[in-house]
């Protein structure tokens, strides 16, 4: 029974009355493409890069990182690919890119930081970007982790456009880019919030530490704060505000964050189905209800239950 209402709903993401929620995807690398391309979604929401520079001495060449993303862009002809620059440090330490001294690394030099750093990886990476998205057509979007001000973005996406690249974009990952989300989006096209790292940084909660998973869980309200201060920023800016952390995949959560206001929610591929029929259930204006009702929960296991 509940496979067949699974397997009744196609196409776009919408909730029961047509507001509609892109339905993306999550990859990483070449492994799982099929299965990625196969999945009925709207495209490629979250790139992950790091697997090009994992485990090696040195950064792969401007024709090896083409090849990589041009196997990709094949695979979803007529798709648009939210491509996200090396996320390199902390739980994805790169040893070329990181410093293995830092005595706090998840607060250290690490994704767009490394490219503030050292431009020239960086470059490299969106001239490869660029070519092989004008190889295969591709309607590319890139976007940088880890910013934490409207000043970053700003000079992020002035070198995304240096290189031919129409749309860039910020993951809202750090609180002090949720707080200033109007201003980080008067400098680039979209946001997507990772929510993985946003409950890292909100709770100061080490995100590999299975002990504080009460405070990383994404029901907690304040992380529902901070996601709906971005979703609000986004209505003003007119611009999109995706969620590309686990909390997407979570099909009691994905109406609550519809009922927030994001626009994206960017998944693995077997999360999909479930997440649209969750969707396919309510309307936008019960979606806006059992959020109201989550973040004015006192706690993640009051939101969960309201939402329920
Ligand atoms: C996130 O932090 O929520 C995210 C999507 O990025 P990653 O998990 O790769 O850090
Ligand atoms: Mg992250």
């Amino acid at each position: 029974e509940q496979r067949r209402e699974l397997a009744r709903h196609r196409g776009p993401g919408s909730t029961k009355d047509g507001h509609p929620v892109k339905l993306l995807l999550n990859i990483g690398g070449a492994g799982g493409l099929e299965e990625a391309a196969a999945a009925d979604a709207e495209g490629i929401g979250l790139f992950r890069t790091e697997f090009l520079f994992l485990d090696r001495a040195e950064a792969p060449s401007l024709d090896e990182q083409r090849a990589a993303y041009g196997k990709v862009f094949a695979a979803f002809p007529g798709r648009p690919v939210v491509v996200r620059t090396l996320d390199a440090g902390a739980d994805k330490p790169v040893p070329f890119a990181n410093d293995d001294v830092e005595p706090n690394p998840a607060l250290g030099v690490r994704g767009y930081r490394v490219g503030r750093r050292n431009p020239g990886l960086l470059d490299v990476q969106l001239e490869a970007i660029s070519l092989a998205a004008r190889e295969h057509e591709t309607d590319v979007r890139v976007m940088a982790p880890m910013v934490a001000t409207a000043a970053e973005a700003r000079e992020f996406a002035a070198r995304v456009r240096h290189f031919g690249i129409a749309r860039a974009g910020v993951m809202i990952e750090v609180p002090a880019a949720a707080l200033r989300a109007e201003a980080i989006l008067a400098e680039v096209d979209f946001v997507s919030i990772g929510t993985n790292d946003l409950a890292q940084y909100t709770f100061a909660a080490d995100r590999l530490l299975g002990e504080l998973n009460d405070l990383l869980d994404p029901w907690q309200p304040a992380l529902l704060d901070l996601v709906s201060m971005v979703a609000e920023a986004g209505r003003k800016s007119a611009k999109p505000v995706g969620i590309c952390g686990e909390a997407a995949g979570d099909p009691l959560l994905a109406p609550v964050l519809t009922g927030l206001g994001v626009t994206s929610l960017s998944m693995s591929a077997p999360a999909v189905p479930a997440v649209r029929a969750a969707l396919r259930r309510q309307t936008f204006d019960d979606c806006a209800a059992v959020a109201a009702a989550a973040i004015a929960a006192p706690d993640a296991a009051a939101a969960r239950a309201a939402a329920s």
